[in-house]
C-alpha cells in the first residue's frame, strides 16, 4: 500500500522547528512495509493544504497529515481534510467529555474555541487522546484513507503506537526488518564492487550501502509476514556478507559502535593501550573513552602538540623531529612507540598531520595525517591525505587510526 505524509506548521517551514515527526513517522511506515513515495511540509493555509490533499488523494491510499488540530484560528487541517473528502463536522459527545475532563484536570479554563476540537468528520474514527485535548481522526474513503494527527511529539507518539499502528498493520499485515553489518578499514566502492552481483539481484531481501566516515555499513532488509520470517530471509545474505568481507566486518549490531568493538577485543585478548595525540588533541582518547569499563584497557592518552612535549614525554628524537619535521611517518611511528613505552601498555597509538586551515606546504598540504600504531613491538604506520575543513580532518584522523588499530590488533594476535 502507498503512504504520503503531509506535515503541517508554517513554524515548520520557517526552520522554527525541527520535523522530527516526519522521521519517526517514516520509519515506522518503512517498518510496517508502506510504501512512502511522497512528503510535503505545508504552511497553515487552508488554500494550499487543499490543493495538495487533492493531489495526494489521486496518488497514495493513505495520506498521514500531522499539526494543526489545535484550538486556535490557524489550526485548519481537520476542517480542510473532511472538506477534500467530502464529509461533514459532527460533534463527538465523547471528546467533549474527553477535553473537559482533561482541562479541568490542568486547572485550565475553557474557552469557547475548546469545542472545536470535539468536532470530528462524520463517520470518522475517532483517536481518542490521553495526552492533550486534540482527537486524531481516521476517514475512510473511496479509495483514500486519511489519517490526523496532533502536532506535539508527546500526543503523536503514544497516539500512532497505541491506536494508528494498530490499525495499519491489520491493512498491511507484512513487517520490514532489518540488520545493519558495520565494516571497517575497507573503502564503499570496494565493498560495492564486492557485492554488485547481490546488489544486481536483489529483491527480498534487499541491501543498502551506506559510507560512513572510515567505515561502511550495509543494511539488509526483508519484507516478511512476521518477523520471524524476515529474519529467515536475512540471515543467508548475512553469512554471504561474512563470507565476502571476514574480518572487515566489526558488528551486525545496530547500535555498536567502531570504539566498541575495540574495546570488546581489547578485553577479550587483554591487551592495553595508550595514545599519542597531536592534531587530534585528544579526540582519539575520548572516543575511547566513550565507552565504558574502558578503564581496565586504556592506560594513558597524550596530547603533544608541540615539538617539546614530543620530545619531553614520548622521546620521540631530537633529530627525527629536525630531519623528517613534526608530521612525518618517522615521528608518527616514534609518537606510537614512545607512548606505549611510556605508558607500559601492549599498544601505542600515535597521530600527527596538519589540521589547518592554515600551517600548509605545498609539501606537506593541510589533510596530511600520518598515523602509527605499535601493537606488541610490531609499528604499522600509514599516511592519509584528507579533505575537509579542520573539524572533518581531525574527525577523519581519529576514525583511521581507530581502523589501523583493530587491524593491527587482528594482524598480530589473530583475525
Ligand atoms: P496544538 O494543539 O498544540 O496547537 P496542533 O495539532 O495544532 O497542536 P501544531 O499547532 O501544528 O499542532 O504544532 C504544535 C506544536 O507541536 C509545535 O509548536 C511543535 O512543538 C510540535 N510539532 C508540530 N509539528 C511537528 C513536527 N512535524 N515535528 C515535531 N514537532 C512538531
Ligand atoms: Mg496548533
Amino acid at each position: 500500500m502507498t503512504v504520503e505524509l503531509i506535515c503541517v506548521g508554517t513554524e515548520l517551514l520557517l526552520g522554527n522547528i525541527v520535523n522530527t515527526n516526519a522521521a519517526y513517522l517514516s520509519e515506522k511506515c518503512a517498518a510496517l512495509g508502506l510504501s512512502m513515495y511522497y512528503q510535503s511540509v505545508v504552511g497553515d493555509n487552508p488554500g494550499r493544504l487543499q490543493k495538495l490533499l487533492e493531489t495526494a488523494k489521486e496518488r497514495s491510499e493513505i495520506i498521514i497529515l500531522c499539526g494543526g488540530l489545535g484550538p486556535t484560528q490557524d489550526d485548519l487541517t481537520k476542517e480542510t481534510a473532511a472538506q477534500v473528502m467530502g464529509k461533514t463536522l459532527v460533534m463527538d459527545e465523547r471528546a467533549r467529555k474527553e477535553i473537559e475532563k482533561y482541562l479541568n484536570q490542568m486547572h485550565h479554563s475553557i474557552t469557547e474555541n475548546n469545542w472545536k476540537q470535539a468536532m470530528v468528520p462524520q463517520d470518522a474514527i475517532v483517536l481518542y487522546n490521553k495526552n492533550g485535548t486534540a482527537p486524531g481522526i481516521i476517514m475512510e474513503g473511496d479509495g483514500c484513507t486519511m489519517i490526523l494527527l496532533p502536532g506535539p511529539p508527546g500526543e503523536l507518539i503514544p497516539m500512532f503506537e497505541q491506536q494508528v499502528y494498530p490499525y495499519l498493520h491489520k491493512l498491511q499485515p507484512e513487517v520490514i526488518c532489518s540488520k545493519m553489518v558495520k565494516l571497517s578499514g575497507i573503502g564503499e566502492s570496494r565493498v560495492e564492487t564486492e557485492i554488485l552481483d547481490l546488489i544486481e539481484g536483489q529483491d527480498n531481501p534487499t541491501i543498502a550501502t551506506y559510507a560512513k566516515t572510515a567505515e561502511v555499513h550495509l543494511r539488509i532488509t526483508a519484507k516478511a509476514k512476521n518477523q520471524e520470517a524476515a529474519m529467515h530471509l536475512i540471515r543467508p545474505m548475512e553469512e554471504e556478507l561474512y563470507r565476502r568481507f571476514g574480518s572487515h566486518i566489526y558488528t551486525d549490531e545496530e547500535a555498536v559502535t567502531l570504539e566498541e568493538a575495540i574495546a570488546a577485543l581489547l578485553k577479550e585478548r587483554s591487551l592495553t593501550i595508550s595514545t599519542a595525540e597531536s592534531c587530534t588533541g585528544g579526540l582519539l582518547s575520548g572516543r575511547l573513552v566513550n565507552v565504558p569499563g574502558i578503564s581496565e584497557y586504556f592506560k594513558e592518552g597524550y596530547i603533544t602538540y608541540s615539538n617539546e612535549a614530543k620530545e619531553k614525554l614520548l622521546h620521540v628524537s631530537h633529530r627525527t623531529l629536525q630531519n623528517f619535521g613534526a608530521v612525518s611517518p618517522e615521528t608518527a611511528k616514534e609518537m606510537a612507540e614512545g607512548c606505549r613505552k611510556a605508558a607500559g601498555s601492549d599498544i601505542g597509538v600515535g597521530i600527527t598531520g596538519v589540521a589547518g586551515p592554515d600551517g600548509g606546504t605545498k609539501d606537506k598540504p593541510v589533510g596530511l595525517v600520518y598515523i602509527g600504531c605499535c601493537c606488541m613491538g610490531n609499528t604499522y604506520v600509514k599516511e592519509f591525505r584528507f579533505r575537509g575543513n579542520r573539524s572533518r580532518v581531525r574527525e577523519s584522523s581519529v576514525a583511521q587510526a581507530l581502523n589501523l588499530l583493530r587491524s593491527a590488533i587482528l594482524e598480530e594476535t589473530g583475525k
